[in-house]
């Protein structure tokens, strides 16, 4: 039994764990293997696949910065991009230096992905959002074209389109699966960017849109009844409805969903509480809030130093099976919410010692916070997932 009288906790911010969120698109080419992380998906209502849970409130002024690329490629880029402006109500502001939403790499043999709408603001600030190959767009303007409008469209919160559940695609897996495998993919890869589907009704019964700009082309032999989809090199009627559905020059989004944001994160203070015998943890950090309000879930997850989630042994203080401290918040809409901020302790999380495996408390250990929302459907939805934070108790 461990005697917890005093101790401080060290800790920074270490790699993004193996559990990271919010896989972003990858290659609409068959590029290399691209640098993935998770994603889960929403649609709209009027058509097409776009995560709600990520789009950007209207009007936003979206800073992108190029990390690198030859000021010919960043000009092309800058000029394309722009196109969604024109049936959008979101800007996209260039800037050379400072802080960016949106970094962009342009580099040989990265692919090409994005992450999905405001998921970029969870990444950390030095590291690119969107990869664009200079090997495979250096020498094609048209090309060009096409992978800055789908790789924008993802950072603006479209999602693949012959990921829809309703595109009734009846790929040639083992094929496929072979062919991608060239390229360096794995067959998961192949699942989740080519033949993964989202639920139906996120859908919400509309059409299916094989001319749009977030469709992979399908080649012939790719599917077991000869379909196939062509290169779309431009935006469809459905893209420009999709995108104009989704951030209206006039009157409000309709189909508005939880949205939020951290901000002025200043890290979690660990403190150990003799009287309760546990952990008390208090993330010092600021919500803002867009949408609509709703309950959402914060959820500290514990780690051993390798990153494998301590075991949870009597069902409660865990979450699927690994140590964790949860509280269930209800966020107000459009509001910024301070949480233990200017030195207060207004917001705390706890977990009773005896929670924690024997041992656990010698080592390093690592923590993740995420704030996850159950949708009408029941589906958990990563809104937000830090990095992993080592730490280890002083005795
Ligand atoms: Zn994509």
């Amino acid at each position: 039994m461990y005697k917890i009288l005093f101790f401080a906790i060290i800790f920074g911010s270490i790699t993004t764990s193996s559990n990271a969120q919010h896989k972003g698109c990858n290659t609409i080419e068959r590029g290399p293997k691209a640098n993935f992380l998770a994603s889960t998906s929403d649609t709209t209502k009027p058509r097409g696949l776009a995560d709600n849970y990520f789009l950007w409130d209207l009007g936003s002024v979206i800073k992108v910065k190029f990390l690198s690329g030859s000021p010919y490629l960043q000009d092309r880029i800058k000029t394309y991009a722009k196109e969604w402006e024109k049936y959008a109500n979101v800007k996209f502001n260039f800037v050379s230096s400072g802080n960016a939403d949106i970094r962009v790499f342009i580099g040989k043999g990265n692919g090409h992905d994005s992450y999905i709408g405001t998921v970029c603001k969870q990444i950390d600030d030095q590291d690119q959002t969107m990869n664009i190959d200079s090997a495979d767009v250096a020498n094609d303007e048209a090309f060009l074209r096409c992978v800055t409008l789908h790789e924008f469209g993802h950072s603006i919160g479209l999602l693949h389109e012959h990921s829809s559940p309703i595109s009734g695609i009846k790929w040639d897996k083992e094929k496929l699966y072979t062919e991608y495998a060239k390229m360096g993919w794995s067959k998961e890869d192949v699942d989740f960017q080519v033949f993964e589907t989202y639920k139906k009704s996120y859908t919400n019964g509309t059409k299916y849109d094989n001319k749009s700009i977030m469709h992979y082309p399908i080649l012939p032999g790719e599917t077991i009844d000869n379909y196939v989809v062509d290169w779309n090199m431009q935006l469809s009627p459905g893209d420009i409805a999709l995108i104009k559905a989704l951030y209206p020059f006039k009157g409000a989004r309709k189909n508005e969903v939880t949205r939020l944001n951290i901000q002025n994160f200043k890290g979690i203070s660990l403190v150990g509480n003799v009287e309760k015998m546990g952990i008390s943890l208090f993330p010092s950090f600021d919500l803002k809030t867009g949408g609509k309000g709703g309950i959402v879930k914060m959820i500290f997850k514990f780690y051993d130093e390798e990153g494998y989630g301590l075991q949870d042994e009597d069902g409660t203080y865990q979450e699927n099976g690994t140590v964790a401290t949860v509280r269930s918040v209800l966020l107000p809409a459009n509001k910024v919410v301070k949480y233990n901020q200017n030195g207060k302790k207004d917001f705390e999380f706890f977990l009773p010692v005896d929670q924690l495996p024997y041992g656990a408390l010698d080592n390093n250990m690592q923590i993740t916070f995420k704030i996850v929302y159950t949708t009408g459907e029941g589906e958990l939805k990563n809104l937000y997932t830090s990095g992993a934070y080592m730490f280890k108790f002083k005795k």
